[in-house]
């Protein structure tokens, strides 16, 4: 088939492609085999249409990306205004416009002390430049003995080696193991817990890192307020770094532009992603403080440079659509008007989802929204079964095992929302009600 060119409305011509040629991420292909794709051809606000002009709504923002809704004319503006100008040109030896006043920009809404913007691809790139600059600052420092990470379990940091050695998800992870290091693993929400592993491997901690609230690939799990606060109190106390990955929380989907903010938090170095670009492009950034950046300050012949690159770093395509979005951000007073919708969605969720019986917990902070079912044996891949459900009702969802995963636009509309909670709750009753007389059947 190679060379093939296929009209892009021929679902039938595109389905052998895929099935014949593609291999997707997080994906069992031989289940995939067996159903058909949905091929999302074009998008409009928060609705997907597929090639054959069916319309859905985005209720995952296209795995947690999108921000002010597809086809946002601000943010195409910029892109077809860069797309003129200069699409790639490199960071390493250069510079240009759109880096410098995205940086700029972060700088200005980040959490007061974060001062440096390094820009790479992905969220899992962004845990992985922390890590490194965590790693060798404290080379730096003259304490090189500060090797070591600590994370939460059901942590979740990215899909590259280092970003995978510092998550906690075993189903993710733990296939891995030999090729990774070893990180010490805090019980997340127990700051007693945290404080024992400081006490005692302190003077080998590099950093500590974190989902700042909400730990969202492990099912949406909360941190207890304070949590937080407390985390940052005790690298503090034991001298340690902190890193905030709010590559999930960042920009708006927690209620405030990074979760950080609600606990007064200043993390040392900060990763950003996902939300970015508004969902349009793959660019990432790790926010640093002064003190973490100057100590790779010094002459050339001491190699404190930081070694450290992505070849479509900072790429000027992705740092125009990463500018609009934040423009956005202030024009539409997105993060004013988010507060009634959070509401509703609480109110919707409260409403049809909570009395389901196959609901065994509502977890959620902001927009970020996990439905826990209650316990089905794997082999019903229930919360698949809701997802298609939800497909034949016309909304996207995507879940976490059992957990229903809510996250839509920011820029959700209230008929929106509730179309989105109401066929949830529908999928959620008719899958579980199949599985169960399938449990039976067997
Ligand atoms: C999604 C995610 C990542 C990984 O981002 P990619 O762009 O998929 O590499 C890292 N950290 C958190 C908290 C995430 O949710």
């Amino acid at each position: 088939m190679a060379g093939t060119t296929v009209p892009a409305m021929d679902t039938a011509a595109l389905t052998a492609l895929d099935r014949a040629h593609l291999w997707h991420p997080f994906t069992q292909q031989k289940g995939w085999a067996e159903e058909p794709p949905l091929f999302v051809e074009r998008a409009e606000g928060c609705t997907l249409y597929d090639t054959d002009g069916r319309a859905y709504l985005d209720g995952v923002s296209s795995l947690w990306c999108t921000v002010h809704g597809h086809g946002h004319p601000r943010i195409d503006a910029a892109v077809k205004a860069q797309i003129d100008r200069v699409a790639h040109t490199t960071m390493l030896g250069l510079s240009h416009p759109g880096a410098a006043q995205l940086a700029g920009r972060l700088v200005e809404i980040a959490p007061e002390g974060l001062e440096r913007v390094f820009y790479s691809d992905n969220g899992s790139t962004a845990a992985e430049v922390a890590l490194k600059m965590a790693f060798q600052h404290w080379s730096h420092r003259g304490e090189p003995q500060r090797t070591r990470f600590v994370c939460m379990r059901m942590s979740y940091h990215g899909d590259t080696l280092g970003s995978v050695s510092v998550g906690a998800i075993p189903l993710f992870h733990s296939t891995f193991a030999p090729l990774l290091f070893d990180p010490l693993v805090a019980e997340p929400g127990d700051a007693e817990d945290l404080r024992r592993i400081l006490a005692e491997h302190g003077e080998e901690i590099a950093a500590v890192i974190i989902e700042p609230l909400v730990q969202g690939a492990a099912g949406m799990l909360l941190h207890p307020d304070g949590y937080l606060r407390a985390v940052r109190a005790l690298c503090d106390e034991f001298g340690t770094l902190l890193i905030c990955d709010e590559v999930a929380t960042g920009f708006g989907r927690t209620g405030t532009m990074f979760a950080c903010e609600q606990e007064d938090v200043t993390p040392d170095l900060m990763c950003l992603a996902k939300g970015l670009t508004g969902g349009y492009m793959p660019l990432a950034a790790t926010l640093a403080t002064a003190e973490v950046h100057d100590a790779f300050l010094g002459e050339f012949h001491e190699f404190k440079t930081f070694f450290h690159g992505h070849t479509y770093t900072g790429n000027p395509l992705a740092c125009a659509a990463a500018i609009a979005t934040l423009d956005v951000f202030e024009e539409e007073a997105t993060l004013d008007r988010l507060g009634p919708k959070i509401r509703r969605l609480a109110a919707l969720l409260e409403e049809h989802v909570a009395p389901l019986g196959a609901v065994k917990e509502i977890r959620r902070r902001g927009f970020m929204t996990g439905i826990e079912l209650v316990e089905h044996p794997v082999e019903a891949r229930t919360g698949h079964q809701v997802t298609l459900a939800a497909r034949r009702r016309g909304v996207i969802i995507r879940p976490l095992g059992d957990v229903v995963v809510l996250m839509p636009p920011l820029s959700i509309s209230d008929p929106e929302l509730e179309q989105l909670v109401t066929v949830t709750a529908q999928s959620i009753a008719e899958a579980t009600s199949a599985s169960a007389a399938l449990a039976l059947a067997a």
